[in-house]
């Protein structure tokens, strides 16, 4: 055996039951994606071999989190089952009060009816859907204060999801902070491919924003991922454990709002955490209205603990890292292949960039979309398109065109194995190897909020 042989991690779980997949035809995926209007979100799960439309509520639940469904504590109040993920939010997150909801946008709104007032500025390290739209429902307007290089799919920055103190010190002149209630701040951002904010930055933020009274709300809907790439690439954290990082995290910020569909490991889940005892009075009010009593907001009991079990195992150094490793090695594949993706590779899936894919798709012929349908076509491999069809319209109308074209290939937490990932680059190769035949998109219905979700296309 050779000296220097390489040592492969591994995932430190194994499988103790398995879904059967069907296997489709290339005519049969053709007729779904036609009935699907070329939107994969459209498509029925049953006609995909491998689904990377999102990792939101998709990820394998352990067998300690199925124990913990059977210990459902299924009273309309007061569930052992909240006190559970109450200790558990406060211990591993450190934040002071929970309100659970069904999932993050619950949390999202009520955030935002209690923060902002009509004609407020919300500055972000780039923008989420659902987070900007109930911004927006509740009066405000998002600025984005992302850095530069977070817009450049090939910067090769190890910190792209980091604020640009110029952007929000500019935003701070112009409209004053008392226009500004908070800073949105998501950790592993989304729709810049997964890119990590560094603590240095996030220190930083801090300090500007003590100085200004202005808060910081954390989209902590993939801090554990986030924590992982602080440990692996800022000075000084190589050492922590990615419970301690995540921890100083949600310290360096006022409150959060958690899809726990994500990083917490359940189907189903999120919370609205915060620190301020009056804001969590009136969120506890406000859970009443649009969620369900501030013990279970909108969860089943089993839900709760499934989600405290979760949380848990999130932090955990081995599980984050072979749950990032099979995402690294998902990425690094496609590029031995020479596919454009955006670098460096992001926590939670590969996100391939479409105008470098398809150059002679005008963005107005949605190349990022029909990308999508295009990998679905020749594998049953389901993605999802994020550029102007996510981006939508502004206020006024006008579409959104976003710098950022992608297609997103998004990973569930421990439900694929490494051969999975083999196949997903392989079919992708395929498609980039006729790409030059491949034409764009028109849209024929589109609804009017987040219209990426039913959305429908044909061929241009
Ligand atoms: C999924 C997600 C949300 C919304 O959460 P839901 O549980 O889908 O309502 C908010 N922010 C980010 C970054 C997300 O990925």
């Amino acid at each position: 055996m050779p000296k220097n042989i390489k040592r492969s991690w591994a995932e430190p779980y194994k499988m103790k039951m398995v879904e059967l997949l069907k296997m489709t035809t290339p005519a049969q995926r053709k007729k779904a994606l036609k009935e699907a209007g070329y939107n994969t979100f459209l498509l029925r799960s049953e006609d995909v071999y491998i689904d990377l439309l999102t990792d939101s509520g998709t990820s394998a639940m352990s067998d300690r989190q199925w124990a913990g469904m059977m210990m459902g504590d299924e009273a309309y109040a007061g569930s052992r089952n909240y006190y559970h993920l109450e200790d558990v939010v406060k211990k591993v997150y450190g934040y002071k009060y929970l309100v659970p909801t069904h999932q993050g946008r619950g949390a999202e709104n009520i955030i935002s009816r209690i923060l902002i007032k009509k004609g407020d500025i919300i500055p972000g390290n780039m923008y989420f859907t659902t987070t900007r739209l109930h911004q927006e429902l509740a009066g405000g307007k998002f600025e984005d204060i992302i850095i530069d290089e977070a817009h450049d799919s090939e910067n090769l920055f190890p910190f792209k999801g980091n604020v640009d103190l110029n952007k929000l010190d500019k935003l701070v002149k112009k409209y004053g902070a008392k226009k500004i209630p908070y800073v949105s701040i998501a950790t592993s951002v989304n729709m810049a491919g997964g890119q990590p904010i560094s603590i240095q930055n996030l220190k930083e933020l801090r300090a500007y924003t003590k100085k200004h009274g202005i808060k910081i709300i954390h989209d902590m809907t993939r801090v554990a991922e986030n924590a992982y790439f602080i440990q692996e690439r800022e000075k000084g954290y190589a050492n922590k454990s990615v419970k301690e990082i995540v921890k100083e995290i949600c310290a360096l910020t006022d409150g959060a709002t958690m899809s726990a569909k994500k990083d917490a490991l359940v189907n189903i889940g999120g919370f609205l955490a915060v620190n301020d005892w009056d804001v969590f009075e009136e969120a506890r009010n406000m859970v009443v209205v649009y969620e369900g009593l501030h013990t279970y907001g909108g969860l089943a009991g089993r839900d709760m603990e499934a989600m405290a079990i979760g949380i848990t195992e999130s932090v955990d150094d081995d599980h984050i890292r072979a749950r990032v490793g099979q995402v690294l090695y998902l990425g690094e594949k496609m590029m031995e292949y020479g596919i454009p993706i955006v670098k460096p590779i992001g926590g939670h899936g590969i996100f391939v960039d479409a105008k470098k894919f398809l150059p002679h798709i005008p963005q107005d012929d949605f190349p990022a979309q029909t990308l999508a349908a295009e990998i679905y076509l020749d594998s049953g491999v389901r993605t999802m398109e994020r550029g102007i069809v996510s981006a939508g319209r502004k206020a006024n109308g006008e579409n959104y065109y976003p710098k950022l074209e992608l297609v997103r290939f998004t990973v569930p937490r421990r439900v694929y194995t490494q051969a999975h990932m083999d196949v997903i680059a392989e079919s992708t190769a395929r498609v980039y190897d006729r790409r030059n035949k491949i034409r764009g998109l028109k849209m024929i219905y589109e609804p009017k909020y987040l219209r990426f979700f039913q959305a429908k296309f044909e061929i241009k």
